[in-house]
Formats: structure tokens, sequence, C-alpha cells
């Protein structure tokens, strides 16, 4: 990503502010690439300090009518944007694939998994309907409201430009929020695309807005006293800037970091499904998923046959242009990313792992100057080498080897990340064990991903998420509201003066 003026004939993404595409303050542009060639698509403006002031004034200016909206009338609205996501998948897919690289099918995976957000917050009525005790004391009766926080934002990651985003804003706006995204830069037009689709569904001007920009951006918004709360997905390090910086500045904060997930292989797995899972897990979407295996440990015997079957499935994997049908595998999002997943390779073989494939080498005709790194195995790691140690966040998988359950239940529980996990086996009491040991947020049974459906919350433990509340599900709209609780008296006969503190009679 480079910034500075625009040099090549190419269109610039717009802010979407007060329901209209809007120019840049800024004058400051990053680049857009299409991974796949390596070339220059699109610019996209690094909005500043008076960008953002404009999408939360916006967003507040929105704020009275949209949060005194019955959740009825939200929600519809909302229904009607389902129908539009629906219709404008492939277009929505399209985007993801051209500007993050990710093949199409895997895009289309990814904007569905979005989408079922959107199905969860059009039951945001029976969601916000709060608790109602009657008679809890003489005439008295209580119960509690669900109301809105007011100004949200949502500071989102390169690798999921359309499923992140619908991870926070469809909650938080039924919620009765107004909103402003600062997606990607490196991939921000689906944001654009879906604040427009939300705007021909019916949502008012203002209730949505969408800015652009890198950390000058997010620092406006962490330290912007019209924002009451920030959702955050990103790498760990920003992730603690964003929790600490927001909650120095008064906000609600979730932010959630970045991993490195373990898959546990025992002995007695099925090694033909297993290898085939793991494969998936690490290599899809280039190994760019926060919930991607990026880590085996082989229990025992079954070390030896699963880096064989992981090796076979890393040499014959379709690695090609996104777009391109059948492949199993596209670039990496930039020349810069790859160049760092391709350094940890290269630490890796200096620190003595057994680099059994080698992607540094791949190249795809006709498409020398996309980012392509071929898939890449290493066996033999230990956890004092950087390649266990850093997030690589690339199609390089590594397999350490641990000669018991318990041994590799330590082993995870020991590092610092705990977002997503699995173990595969055919023991129903091994898996109990390790769900019952394990301290990871998320956690699989022959499951490889195990990223919640929209209807329970995603969210890691220690340095994967900084905050209390989770993503979507019920905790989003924990996150998105505030509890006001009302005690009503409407007395039959005047009571006496209390000067006591009041008890049930
Ligand atoms: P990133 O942390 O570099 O960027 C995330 C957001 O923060 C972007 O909007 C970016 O503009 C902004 N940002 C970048 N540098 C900043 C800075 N110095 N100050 C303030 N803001 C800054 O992450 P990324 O490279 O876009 O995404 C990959 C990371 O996100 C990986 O670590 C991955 O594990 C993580 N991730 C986590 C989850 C999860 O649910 N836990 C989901 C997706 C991605």
């Amino acid at each position: 990503m480079s910034s500075g003026t625009v040099s090549t004939p190419v269109s610039t993404v717009p802010l979407w502010i007060n329901g209209a595409p809007a120019d840049a303050h800024s004058t400051r542009r990053g680049d857009i690439c299409n991974p796949s060639t390596g070339e220059v698509i699109r610019t996209v403006p690094l909005g500043d300090g008076q960008d953002v002031d404009r999408a939360v004034a916006a967003a507040a200016a929105a704020l009275p009518a949209w949060s005194a909206t019955s959740p009825v009338r939200r929600v519809r609205i909302f229904a009607r944007f389902l129908e539009l996501l629906t219709a404008h998948h492939k277009e929505l897919a399209s985007i993801v694939s051209e500007e993050h690289g990710k093949v199409f099918l895997d895009a289309m995976g990814s904007v569905q998994r979005g989408i079922e957000v959107v199905e969860f917050a059009c039951g945001a009525p029976h969601l916000l309907k709060g608790e109602y005790a009657a008679s809890v004391g003489r005439d008295i009766d209580t119960y509690s409201r669900l109301e809105p926080l007011g100004v949200c934002a949502g500071i989102t990651p390169f690798n999921f430009p359309a499923m992140v985003p619908l991870w926070m804003f469809p909650i938080a706006i039924v919620c009765g929020n107004t909103f402003v995204l600062k997606p990607s830069e490196k991939d921000p037009s689906a944001s654009v695309r879906l604040a427009q689709l939300l705007k021909e569904a019916g949502l008012p001007d203002g209730v949505l807005n969408v800015v652009h920009g890198d950390a000058e951006a997010v620092n406006a918004i962490l330290t912007h006293p019209g924002i009451q709360a920030v959702s955050f997905v990103g790498s760990t390090p920003i992730a603690r800037h964003v929790y600490v910086t927001a909650a120095q500045h008064g906000k609600r904060v979730q932010a959630l970091g970045g991993a490195k997930n373990h898959a546990v292989v025992l002995p007695d797995a099925d090694l033909e499904v297993a290898a085939d899972a793991l494969a998936g897990a690490a290599y899809g979407s280039a190994g760019e998923r926060c919930m991607a295996i990026s880590a085996v440990v082989a229990v025992g015997e079954i070390a030896d046959p699963l880096v064989d079957a992981l090796a076979h499935r890393a040499r014959t994997l379709k690695v090609g242009p996104s777009m391109t049908e059948h492949m199993d595998m596209g670039p990496l999002v930039t020349r810069e990313h790859r160049a760092k997943v391709k350094g940890h390779i290269d630490a890796g073989v200096s620190e003595g792992a057994a680099l059994v494939v080698d992607g540094r080498e791949l190249k795809i005709a006709g498409h020398e100057s996309g980012f392509f790194l071929g898939p890449t195995l290493f066996d033999r790691v230990t956890p004092a080498m950087s390649i266990y140690q850093h997030e690589i966040f690339g199609p390089v998988l590594i397999v350490l080897r641990a000669d018991s359950l318990d041994d590799a239940i330590a082993l995870i529980n020991a590092n610092p990340y705990g977002n997503g996990t699995a173990v595969f086996t055919n023991s129903g009491a091994a898996a109990r064990k390790f769900e019952d040991e394990i301290q990871v947020g998320m956690v699989g049974i022959n499951v490889p991903i195990p990223v919640p459906v929209s209807i329970l919350p995603f969210g890691g433990w220690k340095q994967s998420l900084f905050g209390d509340l989770h993503m979507y599900g019920p905790e989003g709209i924990k996150f998105y509201t505030r509890t006001k609780v009302v005690t009503t008296r409407w007395p039959r006969e005047s009571a006496a003066n209390a000067f006591h503190m009041p008890v049930i009679t």
C-alpha cells in the first residue's frame, strides 16, 4: 500500500456520508491493487479528522429520528436489505474477490456468512424487548428497556471486506444506533456497495456512513467525543491500541485481534478426513482468515502419515487468479504482505524446521506480477521457533508433534492467542476432555473452522479479544444497547413518607 498523489487514471472509491457518495477532505490517497495481477485498480482516500467529523455529524443528526423509530420498522428495512443482498450476492463476492484475492466461491461463502447476521438482526424486536416483573412490591412493577448507545463506529480488517462489516452495522443499526464504518483501506469498495444497497432498502440518510483511511482516521474515531462505542476487528497490536485508546476516551469497546489456531489430531482420528479438513482450513483464502488453522499438533504415531497426507494436498492444490474457475487458492492481498509471509518461511528454514513443501518459488503463468505464494508445509516445528510464535497470516501450515492429548492441550493453553481451535478424534471422551480443558473461545470437534453461526456469538479469548462482549448473536445486541430499568408505582392509596431503605412489603 503506497500513499501519495494519484498518478494513474483509475477511479477513487468515495466516502459515503449522509446517504450519498462524498469526496474526502484529505488529499492523501492509497492504492488498491488487484492481487491476482499486481495492478493498481482504484485509489482510496485516506481520511483525516475532518472526514471523520463529517461522518459523525451526519450520524448524530440522523440519531434522534432513527432511535425513535420502532424496532419493527427498523427491521422491515433490513428485510428488504436481505432481499437486495441475495440479489447482489455474486456482485458483492466479485468485488471481494477482485480486491482481496480470495477465490470467487470462497468470497460467495464469506458474503453468505455476513447475510446470515442480517437474518439474525431481523429478530431485533424480539431481542430488544427487555424483562418485566410484576408486583415486586405493593403496587410496584419493574421492567428493563434496551436502549441504543448513540453513534457507534466499526473498524474492519482486509480479510473479510463484506462479512466483518456485516457483523457490526446491521446489529448496531437495528438496535437504534447510527453508525460510522471505517473499512480496510486495502479493499474498501464492498463497504460502500453495502451502504448503497441499504439506502436502496430504505435506510434514512446519515444512519450508516463510511469513511476511509488508515491510522489517522482510526485515531480520529477512537478519540472522537461524538462516538459512544467502537467495534474493531484486526491484528492484536492494533486491537490493543484501539481498546486502550477508545476506553480512555470513555467509549464502550470490543476489539478482536489476531490468532494462532491449533488443530490437534489424535491417533484414532480418520486420517483422510482430518487431512482434507486441515488443508482447506490452512490454505483456503491463502491462510488469510483469523480462524485459519495455522498449527497442527499431531499426537503420537499419526504424525508421519498425517504429514504425508498434508504434503500431498499442499502439492496438488490449484493456485491461480481469484476469478478463474476451479481454483482452490488465490494470491495474498498485497505485495508487502507476500514479502512478509515469505520472510516468515525464510526464518523457519534458518531456524531448523523441516520444510516439507516450499511455496516460495511459485509463479502463475500470465500473472507473474500477482502476489502469489504457494502452499507451504513445515514439520518438526517447536514452540521456540518464530514461525510458531508469530501469526503468519498466509498459506503456511506448521506441524508440531506431541506425545499425548494432555501435552497438546498444555501447548495450546500456553499460547497467548485463544481465537479458535479444533480436535480430530473418534473418541467422545477425548473430545469432551478437550472441550473442558482448552482455553480458547471457539472450539471445533472434527470441525476445522468453528465459526459460530449468527445466533451465537463470535469471539476469542486472551490476546484474540479485548473487551467483554463477543461479536453478533445475543452478545452483539448487548454490546450495542444499554439497559434502563424502570420501577413504576400506581398506588391505590397514599403511602407514608419513607426515610429508610425501601423493602418489599
Ligand atoms: P490490521 O490490524 O492491520 O488493520 C485492521 C484495521 O485497523 C484496518 O481498518 C486498518 O486501517 C486499521 N489500522 C491499521 N494500522 C493501524 C494503526 N497503526 N493504528 C490504527 N489503526 C490501524 O489488520 P489487517 O491486516 O487488516 O487484518 C488481518 C488481521 O486481522 C489478522 O491479525 C487477523 O487475525 C485479524 N482478524 C481477526 C479476526 C477476529 O475475529 N479475531 C477476524 C478477521 C481478522
